[in-house]
């Protein structure tokens, strides 16, 4: 049972058919003027106008990348490079960015870039009063996650963007959590510049898009050949772009009946694991969130014991911390958020999507307090 969508998703079924049809036919190389080469354009066109329809924009002002950390980088080393020269060295993010985004600021820390790091309130929400006291005259960018993929937190982003605006710094907002769970429509969030990728929303790994306001000016990440408008260099993933393409025309068209469906599924599951295990919480659980994330803590538990234990019953979930050399950082979603550091290590991630069925989710309710009884049991002894 798999209940890591934010981690992943499974490859739609009629995506997975458009990327092979894509990769024996459409091999010609969309630069060239013959019939292969605009027979693999026309494939680019056809998935930029799906995209432009995802967000409510314009096909001209999407560029595909090689996923959202691709997108993140290229809007914030790319903005931070531009406004550089007009003294704008200064850029904000909040603390609960992917590290997509953390650790592109953390490298331009360093190389001479002014970065603050706005906190969330408990709830995971980013508070326009606390972004409007981190901007400055000299601030360039700042970044806001549309959705946190760890709480599915969503934030107040015309509100943050509006406030931005205001004192002249682009806004960056990374929607890779939110793209094909909820509407997202770039007019609406009043943004600047926008990231999503495919492989959260049924499509394939290791493609995704930057959405770019008409008239921005970035510095390329990538110098080349005049791909995407001179503005992302390198022969297109045609294959890859048409299976973005495919994906984000099936999750808009069942984006409402999905996230009410999901919201539900998801609202009895909080609901029954909240009333069966107690001393357990939802974290960020007083917020608005995407319709498929919940992120439960568990008193008295390692989240990771739990994670292992869930894994032998054939059920995948995920914590957010992160495993390096060997040892287990604590998410520094929750531990900006201000939660004790033994509800950061007893948090579980549970993200739910297309293939979660409500006979899924009440094995879950079967085996969940059990096993989390059994787990206190054994961390008392
Ligand atoms: N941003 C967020 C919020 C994410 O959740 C992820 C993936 O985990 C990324 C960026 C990175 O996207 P990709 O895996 O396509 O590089």
């Amino acid at each position: 049972m798999y209940l890591d969508y934010n981690a992943s998703c499974p490859l739609h079924p009629e995506v997975a058919e458009e990327v092979c049809r894509a990769i024996r036919e459409d091999f010609g190389n969309p630069s060239s003027v013959h019939a292969y080469g605009q027979r693999a354009k026309a494939a680019l066109d056809h998935a930029r106008a799906a995209i432009a329809d995802l967000l409510g924009a314009a096909p001209a002002d999407v560029v595909f990348t090689a996923g959202g950390t691709e997108s993140d980088n290229f809007a914030i080393r790319g903005a931070a490079e531009a406004l550089a020269p007009a003294g704008r060295r200064h850029l904000v993010a909040s603390r609960i960015e992917h590290e997509a985004v953390l650790n592109t600021m953390k490298a331009l820390g360093r190389r001479g870039w002014s970065v603050d790091l706005v906190p969330p309130t408990a709830d995971g929400v980013i508070e326009p009063d606390r972004l409007r006291a981190a901007i400055r005259d000299d601030t360039a960018l700042v970044s806001v996650m549309h959705a946190n993929n760890e709480t599915g937190v969503i934030q107040p982003i015309a509100e943050l963007a509006a406030l931005c605006h205001e004192r002249g710094a682009l806004v960056h907002t990374d929607a890779v959590q939110s793209a094909g769970k909820v509407p997202v429509d770039v007019g609406v969030l009043g943004v600047d510049l926008l990231s999503i990728s495919a492989h959260k929303f049924g499509g394939p790994k290791g493609v995704g898009a930057l959405w770019m306001r008409p008239g921005s000016r970035l510095v390329p990440l990538l110098t080349g050949g005049r791909q995407e408008r001179t503005r992302r260099a390198g022969t297109e993933n045609v294959p890859g772009i048409v299976g973005l393409g495919a994906a984000a025309r099936i999750v808009l068209d069942k984006l409402e009946s999905e996230a009410r469906r999901l919201t539900e599924m998801r609202d009895r599951m909080e609901g029954a694991i909240i009333a069966a295990v107690p001393g357990s919480v939802v974290n960020g659980g007083k917020a608005p969130r995407v319709p498929n994330t919940s992120n439960i803590a568990f008193d008295g538990v390692e989240a990771e014991s739990l994670l292992i234990a869930l894994d032998l019953e054939g059920i995948a979930v995920s914590t957010g911390s992160a495993c390096s050399s060997g040892t287990v950082d604590p998410s520094h979603v929750l531990m900006a958020m201000g939660l004790p550091p033994e509800r950061v290590q007893g948090s579980i991630r549970f993200s739910l999507g297309a293939g979660t069925t409500g006979q899924e989710i009440d094995r879950l309710l079967e085996v969940l307090p059990q096993l989390v009884a059994r787990l206190r049991t054994v961390g008392r002894r």
